[in-house]
């Protein structure tokens, strides 16, 4: 199995279109699931190699990601949610605050290392997006 690989500042292992993943020796994701947001997912799952590069090579949970409509609708997310687009990450790390992981985040967005985009802080996780421009609340 070959998966191209693309080197974001200095941060390895994206593969460079996720649609083309090979999900056996012949066949590839997007034969098997077609209409996904790839090209904003392979965006998405770069800004977290370069966000876990950035912690220091801490694991990162991701709660939420992808949404389809429905899911969103079940999950009570807003109507315009980046979840929607395949932008926008739900994260947490493993044994620090979510007040400790949005700090990191919101310096990682001031230094330039991230697409600027939604910082959300929540009890138990921290909403991240890439939709261009830098927007933050707390929930
Ligand atoms: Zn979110």
């Amino acid at each position: 199995m070959v998966v191209s690989v693309l080197v974001v500042a200095g941060v390895e292992g994206v593969a460079v279109n996720i649609s083309e993943y090979m999900l056996s020796d012949h066949f590839r994701l997007r034969e098997l699931v077609p209409r996904l947001p790839y090209g904003n997912l392979t965006t998405t799952l770069t800004q977290l190699e370069v966000i876990r590069h950035n912690l220091g090579g801490k694991p990162i949970m991701v709660h939420s990601g992808y949404r389809s409509p429905e899911h969103n609708r079940e999950v009570n997310g807003a109507r315009t949610s980046q979840h929607l687009y395949g932008l926008a990450v739900d994260i947490s790390v493993k044994g620090k605050t979510s007040f400790w992981l949005a700090g990191k985040l919101k310096a990682m967005q001031d230094d330039g290392l991230l697409i600027p985009g939604g910082l959300g802080t929540y009890q138990r996780h921290v909403h991240i997006d890439f939709r261009g421009k830098i927007v933050r609340w707390s929930g």
